[in-house]
């Protein structure tokens, strides 16, 4: 009914919609189907709850993005109340939406969720596949159900590989499978630059970049008997180094680089007494969005997870210690 009804044959006003601060795979799955949409000659917006990060500048696309502010905030409204569809792309849980949640009371739009997150709830029509590791698969499983896989060229095919490539740590998660190559391998047949998109995300960094992420190292902190490491970065960090959205991107994987270290965590302070965000990963069988969803408000995968406390840092890292020893069974050998 779906495909029936998007197949181009009368044109549909379609918004999509990434999660806030949106990460590789959640801009390159949604720049993907905005394409994708265009081609089919529907009327289509894509909408960011927040600002994305300077390191996507280059992505194809990337400019005609909505993103919110005081300013886009009456269009964003007016859009999704009038849209026959909305997407939600690479989230399931509306508190990821945080700027735009709202004005769903007032919208008739058919929900449609493409995500490769656990647990959904009901959507209107879903694409939910917490095996996978990226929604840009799902993306693409979902142009192929349509049996529209020639209609992916350079630039649809760039914007998939990016999430590919961002959500599997460049091919590397247990999450990867030969489903994943084989669709890499599609998006390779239509021509896209794999040096140029890796030099993007890999080596786009400027001095304060690598200097805010060597003071992330001084401070990393292991618990041996928890096989556990932590770091944080705090205002004055930021200020200092000149933050920029992304700039603390993969600090955390160096703690789960460690021997025998199998949860990493990272806390940040953006800003002075701002709420904090606390990123988890794990390695093999400890379970990180559990862990977030019941002590730190948040979610995400079983080895990458994130969440956040209304506390100072100081107050957060405490309340972080209090609760591992109760995870002993899992943490320690
Ligand atoms: P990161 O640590 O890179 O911010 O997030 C890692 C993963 O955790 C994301 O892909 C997302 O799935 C999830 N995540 C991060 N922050 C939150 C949050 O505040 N709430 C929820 N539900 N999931 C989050
Ligand atoms: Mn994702």
């Amino acid at each position: 009914m779906l495909f029936s009804s998007i197949s181009g044959i009368k044109k549909k006003k379609i918004v999509l919609l990434p999660h806030n601060n949106p990460d590789g795979d959640a801009l390159g799955s949604s720049l993907a189907l905005l394409f994708y949409f265009r081609k089919l000659k529907h009327d289509v917006y894509l909408i960011s709850p927040t600002e994305y990060s300077e390191y996507f500048q280059w992505l194809p696309g990337i400019k005609d993005i909505l993103v919110f502010s005081e300013k886009t905030k009456s269009l964003i409204k007016k859009k999704i109340v009038n849209s026959d569809y909305v997407f939600f792309i690479d989230f399931n849980n509306l508190s990821r939406i945080k700027n735009i949640k709202e004005f769903f009371l007032y919208s008739k739009a058919k929900k449609i969720l493409i995500d490769h997150h656990p647990f959904p709830f009901f959507f209107d029509f879903m694409f939910s596949d917490s095996t996978v590791a990226a929604t840009s698969i799902l993306v693409f499983r979902f142009i192929s159900d349509m049996n529209n896989l020639s209609k992916i060229d350079k630039e649809i095919a760039t914007c998939l590989y990016v999430g590919l490539m961002t959500d599997t740590g460049f091919f590397r998660f247990p999450s990867v499978t030969s489903e994943t190559h084989f669709i890499a391998g599609k998006l390779i047949e239509k021509g896209i630059d794999i040096e140029n998109i890796y030099d993007h995300l890999q080596y786009s960094y400027n001095e304060y970049r690598l200097k805010l992420l060597s003071q992330a190292l001084k401070k990393l902190k292991v618990i041996k008997k928890y096989r556990t490491a932590y770091t944080s970065i705090n205002a004055s960090d930021t200020k200092l180094y000149s933050y920029k959205k992304g700039d603390t991107e993969g600090i955390i994987n160096y703690g789960l680089g460690i021997k025998n270290i199998v949860l990493s965590v990272f806390f940040f302070e953006e800003k002075k007494k701002y709420p904090i965000k606390i990123s988890f990963r794990s390695k093999g069988d400890f379970d990180v969005n559990m862990f977030a969803r019941k002590h730190f408000g948040g979610g995400g995968h079983k080895n990458a997870a994130g969440g956040i406390l209304e506390k100072s840092l100081y107050e957060s890292i405490e309340y972080f210690l209090n609760i591992i020893p109760s995870y002993h069974k899992n943490l320690s050998i």
